[in-house]
C-alpha cells in the first residue's frame, strides 16, 4: 500500500516549558505595606510583622536557592511562620531551605502550617513515588535523566480542619480550608492588610480541573472557595501563580469570572447526571462559552474545560458506562483483533489515512489503533506507527493545553521510536 509521508525519524518533539504567567525573573513586588510576593514557580507571598516575616508558599526545587537570596536581600529577618496553600510540588516540598535560612538570620525554627489533609497527600507521595514520577515526567515533559518527582523534604508541624486564626506580630492571619485543585487546599486572609493569598484557586489559566494523571480535584468546591475570597472584599491578591491583582473591583471580576466558569461546567454535567444521561454523551454534549479563550486568566494554557468535565464526572459518578455490555468486558485491543480481523488490517489503515486527510485526526487514530491491535505484517507496522505519530503530531501543535500537547506528543515520541525498531526487512 502506499506508505504516508513520514516525520523524520529521531525527531523528538517537546513542548516549551508550561507558562503560567511566570515571572521569576522580576524582582519582588510589594503592592502594599508590609505585603510582598516573590514571583517564582510558584509564587511566595511574604507578610512582614514585628515577630520575623509570615510566608505563603515555597517554591519548586530548581527555583528555592534564588528565592531564599531575594528573601535575605529584601528582608534579612527570619521567617516566623509559613502556611502551605496545598501539599503540591510547587507550594510546599523545599522547606528545610528555609529553616537553614533561619539558621543563619540567628532565629528560631519557623513553624509550619497546613490543612491536614497534606498529611495523607504526603504519605500518598511517599507510596506512589514511582508512579508520580511516570506521569510527572509525562505530563511536565521531563527529559530522561531527572527526577520527576522528588519527595516533600518535612511535614509540617500544626495542621487544622476547617479554619485556622494566629496572631504574628500583632498582625491576624486566617487560613481558610477550601477544596480546589486539591483536597488539603487553603487560602490566607490578613484583614489589616485587606490582603489574600490564595494558592492555587487562581492560577492564570483554565482551572486544573479533572487532570487525566491525578487524584480527584474539586469543582465546586473551586468555585466556592473564589466566592469565599470574594466576600472578604480584599485590596491585593497574591496568587499561587501570575502576577500580583489589585483592586477591589478588578479582583472580584476575575475571581467570579472564574467561579461562574467552574459553576457552569458543573450545573451542565449535573443537569444531565439527573436527566439520566450517561458519561459519554455529556462529555460530548457540553458546549463551552467564547468568552474563556478570550479572558487571558481562563485560556486553556494548563488544564481544559473537557479535562474539567472529567472531574465532575468522576467526583460524582462510578466508572460503569450503563451498557452491561462493558461491566466484565474484555481488553479493547480484544475487541480490536476481532473487528479488525474481520475487515483486514490494510483496509483499517486505508480508512486511517482517508479520515487523516478529511482532518477527522481523532477518527483516524481510532482506526490505525485498531489496525494496530491486529499486529499486522512488519511494513503495514511501520506505516501505522508512523501514521498515529503524524496524528499525534499534529495534535500536539494545535494544542493550547500544556498538559494535552506533553501526552500527544510523548505519543508522538513513542510511535516514531516503535516505527523506528521495526526491522525494515522481515
Ligand atoms: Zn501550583
Amino acid at each position: 500500500m502506499n506508505l504516508s509521508k513520514t516525520p523524520s525519524a529521531g525527531n523528538v518533539k517537546r513542548a516549551p516549558l508550561l507558562d503560567l504567567k511566570f515571572e521569576e525573573k522580576d524582582d519582588p513586588q510589594n503592592p502594599g505595606d508590609g505585603i510582598w510576593m516573590i514571583p517564582s514557580y510558584g509564587n511566595m507571598g511574604v507578610v512582614e510583622t514585628e515577630q520575623g516575616l509570615v510566608v505563603v508558599d515555597v517554591p519548586m526545587g530548581p527555583f528555592i536557592a534564588k528565592t531564599i537570596k531575594r528573601l535575605h536581600n529584601t528582608f534579612g529577618a527570619p521567617v516566623h511562620t509559613i502556611f502551605l496553600t496545598h501539599g503540591h510540588a510547587d507550594h510546599a516540598f523545599c522547606l528545610n531551605p528555609l529553616f537553614e535560612y533561619n539558621e543563619k538570620q540567628g532565629g528560631p525554627p519557623p513553624r509550619v502550617i497546613a490543612q491536614r489533609n497534606i498529611l495523607k497527600r504526603f504519605n500518598r507521595y511517599r507510596m506512589l513515588q514511582g508512579f508520580n514520577d511516570h506521569i510527572n515526567r509525562e505530563q511536565f515533559a521531563v527529559p530522561e535523566g531527572i527526577s520527576a518527582f522528588p519527595l516533600p523534604d518535612r511535614n509540617p508541624d500544626i495542621t487544622f480542619d476547617g479554619n485556622l486564626s494566629t496572631r504574628v506580630g500583632g498582625i491576624d492571619f486566617h487560613a481558610y480550608h477550601a477544596e480546589g485543585e486539591t483536597d488539603d487546599h487553603l487560602w490566607v486572609w490578613v484583614p489589616e492588610k485587606k490582603a489574600v493569598f490564595s494558592g492555587d484557586l487562581l492560577i492564570w489559566t483554565f482551572p486544573n480541573v479533572g487532570n487525566p494523571f491525578k487524584v480527584q480535584r474539586y469543582t465546586l468546591e473551586w468555585a466556592e472557595g473564589l466566592e469565599a475570597i470574594v466576600a472578604k472584599q480584599p485590596e491585593i491578591l497574591i496568587p499561587g501563580h501570575g502576577p500580583v491583582l489589585q483592586g477591589r473591583d478588578r479582583i472580584r471580576k476575575i475571581c467570579l469570572t472564574v467561579s461562574s466558569a467552574l459553576r457552569y461546567l458543573h450545573d451542565e454535567v449535573v443537569k444531565r447526571l439527573n436527566a439520566g444521561m450517561g458519561y459519554e454523551d455529556i462529555l460530548h454534549d457540553i458546549e463551552f462559552l467564547p468568552e474563556w479563550s478570550q479572558k487571558d486568566y481562563l485560556v486553556p494554557r494548563y488544564g481544559c474545560p473537557t479535562f474539567v468535565i472529567h472531574g465532575i464526572l468522576r467526583q460524582y459518578t462510578g466508572w460503569y458506562d450503563g451498557n452491561p455490555s462493558n461491566l466484565f468486558a474484555p481488553k479493547k485491543s480484544e475487541i480490536a483483533r476481532e473487528v479488525t480481523g474481520l475487515v483486514g488490517a490494510e483496509k483499517m489503515a486505508v480508512h486511517a489515512h482517508q479520515l487523516q486527510s478529511e482532518g477527522r485526526a481523532q477518527m483516524a487514530l481510532q482506526f490505525t489503533d485498531m489496525a494496530l491491535a491486529a499486529e499486522p505484517e512488519p511494513a503495514l507496522r511501520r506505516s501505522l506507527h508512523r501514521l498515529k505519530a503524524e496524528l499525534l503530531g499534529s495534535l500536539g501543535d494545535r494544542e493550547s493545553s500544556f498538559i494535552a500537547r506533553n501526552i500527544y506528543y510523548t505519543g508522538y515520541n513513542r510511535e516514531i521510536r516503535l516505527a523506528d525498531a521495526d526491522p525494515e526487512n522481515d
